[in-house]
């Protein structure tokens, strides 16, 4: 037997032939696989902060001691780091609970206009803190969805905050939402027109573009950069940051598409991209309706 394949042999007494059964042990492996991996990413991500700020207490302690008047600024550093850590934290406790926990598929008929709305609502403080306008254009009325509503929620605020964080300031970041893609590209193309940019789906699923069955929408535009053609792909990877290479200053853990990737894969939904630099970018999520 090697790593992928286990063999169970079994001969009865006195047969002429033995039996040979195969088990494919590649899913096990990758499993293991997938949970050490996120294991050693995220300690090492871990590290990072941790060592800026036992670097700045050996710091005051040692060569800063008595340079009191630094270290107001060391204090801010490092009130910066524990707060990175404590969001990392956050994140990876919620993409380990969706990850690797046995998921109950969702089963609670829900408001999808009621979650785009609350989620909206709960990030304006942050657009309103970085000048940024949030704008919000969708159907009237209720849009039926199974899901689980935290979990969409949490979508659409990570989305949201990504819009609103590489969105300068004076910006626009608009939302659309609706029961029919048409609805949502045809309101999408009047805002912007520019949709000529390039484009990826990141979860193909149930209930793709063009397909008949009847969908909720979202899409939410930005103002930001745009992302460069061969990051897109990789969108959704854990720890994946397509900015770090730019020398981007906008902080973030790289786990906010991981989760939503996978929150969208339990509801059976599906996630693009589209985006063109120097103009800005637009998420698009869909999920399929509840059936009454
Ligand atoms: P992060 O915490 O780094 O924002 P995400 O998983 O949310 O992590 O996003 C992964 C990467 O994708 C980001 O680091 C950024 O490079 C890119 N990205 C995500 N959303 C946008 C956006 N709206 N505009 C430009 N780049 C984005």
């Amino acid at each position: 037997p090697d790593e992928t394949w286990r063999a169970h042999v079994s001969r009865p007494t006195g047969a002429e032939q033995t039996l040979v059964v195969l088990e494919d042990l590649t899913p096990v492996h990758r499993a293991a696989r997938a949970r050490s991996d996120f294991l050693a990413n995220a300690s090492h991500e871990l590290r990072t902060p941790l060592t800026a700020l036992s670097g700045f207490i050996e710091t005051m302690r040692g060569p800063a001691k008595d340079d009191t008047g630094s270290w107001p600024r060391f204090l801010d550093i490092m009130a910066g780091e524990s707060e990175r850590m404590s969001r990392l934290i956050a994140d990876l406790l919620s993409l380990s609970r969706i990850e690797f926990s046995e998921h109950i598929s969702p089963s609670e008929h829900e408001d999808f206009t009621k979650i785009v709305l609350d989620a909206t609502e709960a990030l304006q403080p942050i657009a309103s803190e970085r000048s940024v306008t949030l704008e919000l254009v969708g159907a009237e009325g209720a849009l039926p969805v199974i899901a689980h509503r935290d979990e969409i929620m949490q979508v659409v605020e990570n989305l949201l905050t990504n819009a609103l964080k590489y969105t300068p300031a004076g910006g626009k970041v608009t939302v659309f939402y609706g029961n029919t893609p048409s609805m949502v590209e045809a309101r999408a193309k009047a805002g912007h027109g520019w949709r000529e940019g390039e484009r990826m789906t990141l979860l193909p699923a149930a209930g793709r573009p063009g397909k008949p069955d009847p969908s909720v929408w979202l899409r939410i535009e930005d103002q930001g950069p745009g992302i460069e053609r061969e990051h897109l792909p990789r969108l959704g990877e854990r720890f994946y940051r397509a900015d770090q290479s730019r020398g981007g200053k906008i902080t973030g853990t790289g786990l906010g598409l991981a989760i939503v990737k996978h929150i969208m894969a339990h509801h059976r939904g599906g996630l693009a991209v589209e985006t063109r630099l120097g103009k800005g970018s637009a998420f698009g999520i869909w999920l399929p309706a509840a059936r009454i």
